[in-house]
């Protein structure tokens, strides 16, 4: 059995490199995921922001108008005042004139509360757009890295895979299934190390009789009652170790 498990320790190294090269696809794609989301959200904000400065520049326009009005107002009633006829009349001019100053006055506040709005919203849009930009290259880069990466993990996740089939032959089918199935319900390790009669995948206890079984190296593989992953115990250096 001292040949098997020292197999099966190889062949769990390799299945270990494969499984790491898979999750270093997986994080690829889970911080891509998150980079589009991210994209997603502020290109939405950023829309939205556009539609609203929209609304503020065509409501500028408007005051714009008005006190286009008004002055235009003013400079015919006081082209008026050289005509006047009497008191009356120029009572009349001047009340007018007095009310369009007031209304242009009262437009030329309200266009520069709005214009600082609008350029407080103007810094804000150009912030995000630039975030949005900035998250944009990141995410090209990154796709860009993963498309160039792809081949290089799928050879060399074939030839490892290539490498265990050439390893897994000597063992009986039974055990390599037994492994594998372990394997795949115990993230990854379906053999482990017993170390002064605790299982290193587990970390519990297990009973002496089979340590001393595991230390002589006995002809079926052992079990740990926990977890049961697959035993093997610390042999003299080299015995396992030495590949
Ligand atoms: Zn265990």
């Amino acid at each position: 059995m001292l040949e098997t498990l020292r197999i099966l320790e190889e062949i769990q190294r390799i299945d270990l490199e494969i499984k790491s090269l898979g999750e270093e696809e997986k994080e690829y794609m889970a911080r891509m995921d998150g980079l589009g989301a991210e994209l997603e959200s502020a290109g939405k904000t950023a829309a939205a922001m556009e539609e609203g400065l929209a609304a503020l520049r065509e409501q500028l326009n408007g005051i714009e108008d008005r006190i286009r009005e008004s002055a235009e107002r003013i400079s015919k009633d006081e082209g008026r005042l050289n005509s006047v006829k009497n008191d009356r009349e120029l009572n009349a001019i001047t009340k007018e004139i007095n009310s369009a100053n007031k209304a242009r006055k009262q437009g030329e506040q309200e266009k520069a509360a709005l214009m600082a709005r609008v350029q407080e919203k103007e810094t804000e849009l150009a912030r995000i757009k630039e975030e949005l930009q900035a998250r944009q290259e990141e995410f090209d880069r990154l796709s860009g890295e993963l498309e160039a990466r792809k081949e290089g993990w799928k050879s060399a996740q074939e030839e490892k895979l290539r490498a265990r089939d050439v390893k897994k032959a000597p063992v009986r089918p039974d055990i390599i299934r037994k492994y594998d199935m372990i394997r795949s319900r115990r993230g990854g390790l379906g053999l482990v190390l017993v170390k002064e009669e605790i299982c290193q995948g587990c970390f519990t206890h297990i009973p002496p009789q089979i340590y001393i079984m595991l230390k002589k190296g006995t002809e079926e593989l052992q079990s740990c009652p926990h977890c049961h992953r697959l035993l093997y115990a610390e042999l003299p250096q080299g015995e396992l170790e030495a590949v």
